[in-house]
């Protein structure tokens, strides 16, 4: 089966859906592929206090269910599944599906956002789903009441560690310089929160815990002193990766300029790609400021964008 679409965006968060909305409001008719988390990353996450137009603040989840019917109430169609291959070459361009549809687009917005990273640690590795984890807010209630530590120091770091302090009698946010990354409001809400303890000059050498036959547990994080070379064991029974993400953009190697990192290079003020008639909003493009408020705002820009671009066609 083959279908025609004017507006094919690809990723469903903040970018995705916003493009969908402005699209939608186009008269583009935009199918929207969700991706493999719909929602995106505000899904794994608890409070926004920062989006505007919520003086409240607004549970991460909540806010994109409701950016998801306002893209929905413009008649945007909205579809599971993930995009696997573009081919850049072709007018309309041939997309291909992971369950095999392909799909022929005129213009594509590409929202597939960026994954969390891990440190690659071959004990990480062996302990990941049994007491390690990259997103406190999905996997932290498992550990209500016990200790646990959480690894980097930017602004996702203190937002997991502080959030796993209101269910966690200790924390440990280990961070592998003596300052943190994070803005300035988030330190002072690390340095407020009492079980919260920074060890600084740290790096996670090896998770430690049991091996039984159908199950594993976490007991403790060896870490070692980067300045003094000393190691020490702390006690814990979950471990939080929170180090920093990688953009989506496997399924694009070779088809659209991507820089070292792996993410888009968008025309400066715009969201144009190197390819005539796809455009990148969101985290895949920006490694700099990576907000809600700027996907969206980026999402906007492609949608009106690629509006332009078929009008010219
Ligand atoms: P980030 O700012 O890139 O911070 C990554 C942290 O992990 C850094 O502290 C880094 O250490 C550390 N790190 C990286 N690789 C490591 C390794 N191999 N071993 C040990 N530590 C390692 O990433 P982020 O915290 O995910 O934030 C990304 C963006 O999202 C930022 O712009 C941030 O402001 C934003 N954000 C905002 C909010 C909010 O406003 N509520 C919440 C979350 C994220 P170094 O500092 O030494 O480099």
């Amino acid at each position: 089966m083959t279908e025609k679409i004017k507006c094919l965006i690809i990723g469903s968060g903040a970018a995705g859906y916003t493009a969908a909305i402005y699209a939608a409001r186009a008269d583009l008719h935009p199918i929207v592929y969700q991706g493999l988390q719909p929602g995106g990353q505000l899904t794994t996450t608890t409070d926004v206090e920062n989006f505007p137009g919520y003086p409240n603040g607004v549970d991460g989840t909540q806010m994109m269910e409701d950016l998801k019917k306002q893209a929905l109430r413009f008649d945007t169609i909205i579809k599971n599944g993930n995009i696997v291959d573009i081919d850049v070459t072709t007018s309309p361009f041939k997309v291909k599906t992971d369950d095999n549809t392909t799909l022929l687009a005129e213009s594509i917005i590409i929202a597939t956002g960026a994954t969390a990273r891990y440190l690659g640690l071959p004990s990480e590795d062996k302990f990941k789903g049994y007491g390690v984890s990259a997103c406190a807010t999905c996997d932290g209630f498992f550990y209500k009441g016990k200790t646990v530590a959480v690894v980097g120091g930017g602004d996702s770091a203190v937002e997991e560690a502080t959030y796993l302090a209101k269910i966690c009698p200790k924390v440990y946010l280990i961070h592998r310089r003596d300052e943190l990354r994070a803005s300035k409001a988030m330190q002072k809400r690390a340095f407020n929160t009492k079980n919260l303890e920074i060890v600084w000059d740290s790096i996670p050498i090896e998770i430690v815990g049991k091996e039984a036959e159908f199950n594993k547990e976490v007991t403790g994080v060896i870490i070692e002193n980067v300045k003094t070379k000393t190691q020490k064991t702390l006690d814990i029974s979950g471990f939080f990766v929170a180090i920093g993400h990688t953009p989506n953009t496997d399924f694009l190697k070779g088809k659209i300029d991507l820089d070292e990192s792996g993410y888009i290079i968008t025309k400066p003020d715009s969201t144009a790609t190197n390819v005539k008639g796809i455009f990148a909003a969101g985290d895949v493009q920006d490694k700099v400021f990576r907000q809600a408020v700027t996907a969206a705002g980026t999402g906007c820009m492609a949608a009106l964008e690629s509006e332009k671009f078929l009008a010219e066609k």
